[in-house]
């Protein structure tokens, strides 16, 4: 730790390793997470349930008593505005019966009606410093609030906040944002909520900058690389997309000329492919490969489940190996592992498809021209870069089925161009989604039935593979059940993720064959799975799953000519969370569901918690910055173009950024 020269208590010194606070400007960007406004409250003005800020005379001594085990409630009359009465209770604060009559406090609470007011803090009538906007600090386990603000006002009163302004005062000006020291003044002390804004809007320019900068930064060292153009022959490829039997949409269009300018030009691509569950990716994916193949190039396709994996493989089998694009498979269930691995060792392949497993334990990176990354959403820029600083400078490609805005696309992926497939191919026949307020399958049998009667096949997915106290969710068995006991003639099927990969590529297998009418399924089925008969799905305790999963597993049954029909079951009688399934019974449009989820439930989550290796902001909000953000992008890539800016700044917040947001 380094708080130059600043001498600290050991006890400061343990609060600030317990944060993992290293160094002043740790100190100075501890940021508090939210502001008490404490006003003296004119008693007249408030309403019951209201916050009270009152001077007050004790009228009282204090009188205390336990109850419970280890609780204590305290009583006292104060005087309010030399006028009202008022009886003051506090809880679990023993020594308060030290307070004598006469005593002048401060005293802040919740006025309960009646000249009752519950005390949740009092202090002495000297202590203006507690009255106005006051910083709330995250805290951990052993550290109060006033360890952490005696900390910072300590630092403030020896070091000058000056000397560590690392934005170079032209961009400030330019957008009319102050410097750095009056911004941290005030965010631990607001002189008022104007200033509180300006202080706001520095430190989260600051901070979408940082982020920027250390992005700008790996992508102008990347820029210099040159790898070889990619060669290869327009016609070929137009005859290749002849041969989908489809017309790709204006979007898959676009993505395709995007993707194949990126192979033709000496920039690596480094690119993200968005598009809603069935907006037809896998084609734009193969055009990519073979356009790469006919330049001379191996490439690889990597999957999230041995399914998917397979599912790809099977698609190349039937557009690529008839014009002699050599194909193999590497995944777990591969037969012959050895024998694949032995080719994939000397070369002798086109295209290689598998899980991410591919990359650990097998395929040398360095001899491929592209690589395709499918439903990867834990991949992380460290995992996006590893890939990208390897050997031969391979151009990369993500896909992704979480569809979320241009706009937030750029502060998510910000090292990424970006490719968005927007529009739908037009044969898509769409869902009917209905939210049915009962955990049960009775409410629904009827019109279960009416499916299976036409021959088509259904989905039941459960919360849990087994029974838990934790979660409160119908278990794979007990759904088994009530389906069997509902459903009698019909074959059930029942998938997980605790069965052998064999066990669940048989079953799937044989219900896409259609030699079962209902598949019991947990959310193994949720990514990629094309079983173009079953048009039926039911999902039991929807309320255990985020939006974004949900439409994915929606996406499961718009495989075919016919229209499905999703059925959403749950218990709930939160009305917060059936606003939250209603989402999806008002739109089918996967644009919309993730930025409804990416509200609800945060950025970590919908891409799966923390691994997903997300920039996580502490001050900025990607939702709301929009403003910010753009400014910070344009100067990033401003600083970084102008040598005479690059101070010392580059240096301290590349260092940073990459410990921060790399991970
Ligand atoms: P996803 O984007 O979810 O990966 P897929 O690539 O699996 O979607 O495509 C879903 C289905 O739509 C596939 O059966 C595919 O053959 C079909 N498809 C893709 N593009 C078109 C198109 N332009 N017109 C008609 N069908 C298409
Ligand atoms: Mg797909």
């Amino acid at each position: 730790m380094s708080f130059e020269g600043i001498k600290l208590t050991p006890k400061r010194e343990a609060v600030l390793a317990a944060l993992g606070i290293e160094d002043i400007r740790g100190i100075l960007e501890y940021y508090p997470y939210r502001y008490e406004h404490n006003a003296i409250t004119p008693f007249k003005a408030l309403k019951n349930g209201d916050k009270a800020v009152f001077y007050a005379e004790m009228i009282s001594s204090a009188s205390s008593y336990r109850f419970r085990k280890n609780m204590t409630v305290t009583r006292f009359k104060i005087l309010v505005e030399d006028e009202y009465e008022l009886t003051a209770t506090i809880f679990n604060r023993p020594w308060a019966k030290m307070l004598k009559i006469n005593d002048r406090l401060i005293v802040i609470g919740r006025y309960e009606g009646e000249g009752k007011l519950t005390v949740m803090n009092y202090y002495d009538a000297k202590r203006q410093d507690v009255l106005g906007i006051i910083p709330v600090y995250p805290l951990k386990d052993g550290i109060g609030q006033n360890d952490i603000r005696k900390i910072i006002e300590l630092v403030l009163n020896k070091i000058d906040p000056d000397d560590y302004e690392q934005i170079p005062q032209k961009y400030l000006c330019s957008h009319g944002l102050i410097d750095y020291a009056s911004a941290i003044k005030n965010i631990h002390h607001p002189a008022g909520t104007q200033a509180l804004y300006q202080a706001l809007a520095r430190l989260k320019y600051e901070e979408f900058l940082r982020f920027y900068l250390a992005l700008e930064y790996m992508r102008g060292s990347d820029d210099q690389k040159h790898k070889p153009i990619k060669h290869f022959d327009p016609k070929q490829i137009k005859e290749f997309i002849a041969g989908f039997g489809f017309t790709l949409t204006k979007d898959q269009n676009q993505a395709i000329s995007e993707i194949l300018g990126d192979l033709a030009s000496p920039k690596m691509m480094y690119r993200l492919l968005e598009g809603d569950v069935g907006s037809g990716k896998t084609a734009v994916a193969l055009v990519a490969l073979y356009a790469n193949y006919l330049s001379g190039h191996k490439g690889a396709l990597m999957a999230p489940t041995e399914i998917l994996a397979v599912q790809h493989y099977e698609a190349m089998i039937v557009h690529l190996k008839p014009l002699g694009v050599r194909i193999k498979m590497l995944s777990g269930s591969t037969k012959d592992k050895k024998a694949v691995k032995a080719d994939l060792a000397v070369g002798d392949f086109d295209i290689v498809i598998g899980t991410h497993a591919l990359f650990y334990d097998g395929v040398s990176i360095d001899g491929l021209g592209l690589i395709i990354t499918d439903e990867q959403q834990r991949f992380g820029v460290k995992q996006r870069r590893m890939l990208k600083n390897k050997g031969e400078m391979p151009d990369f490609l993500m896909m992704s089925a979480t569809p979320i805005p241009r706009t937030l696309a750029g502060a998510i992926y910000g090292d990424m161009d970006v490719s968005i497939i927007e529009t739908m191919p037009a044969e898509r026949k769409g869902c009917d989604t209905y939210f049915i307020n009962h955990n049960r399958i009775k409410d629904i049998t009827k019109d279960l039935e009416a499916i299976l009667a036409e021959g088509q096949q259904i989905y039941i997915i459960a919360a849990a593979i087994n029974k838990s106290d934790l979660i409160k969710a119908k278990d794979i068995s007990a759904v088994f059940d009530e389906i069997q006991n509902t459903f009698r003639g019909y074959d059930i099927a029942i998938l997980h993720g605790r069965m052998s990969s064999e066990e669940k590529d048989e079953v799937m297998k044989r219900f896409n064959d259609g030699l079962y009418d209902i598949l019991i399924a947990t959310t193994v089925v949720e990514v990629g799975v094309n079983v173009k008969n079953a048009t039926g799905m039911v999902v039991f305790d929807a309320d255990r799953f985020g939006l974004s999963q949900l439409h994915q597993l929606r996406g499961r049954i718009q495989r075919g000519d016919k229209r499905g029909k999703f059925y959403l079951l749950s218990d709930t009688k939160e009305p917060s969370t059936i606003e939250r399934l209603w989402v999806l019974v008002q739109t089918n449009n996967g644009f919309e569901i993730s930025v409804a989820d990416l509200k609800l439930r945060g950025m970590g989550d919908i891409l799966g918690v923390r691994q997903s290796g997300l920039p996580s902001f502490v001050l900025g909000d990607i939702f709301k910055d929009h403003k910010i953000i753009a400014a910070a992008k344009s100067d990033a890539k401003a600083i970084i173009a102008d040598d005479s800016d690059k101070t010392k700044l580059l240096a301290e917040v590349i260092k940073k950024a990459q410990q921060n947001y790399i991970d």
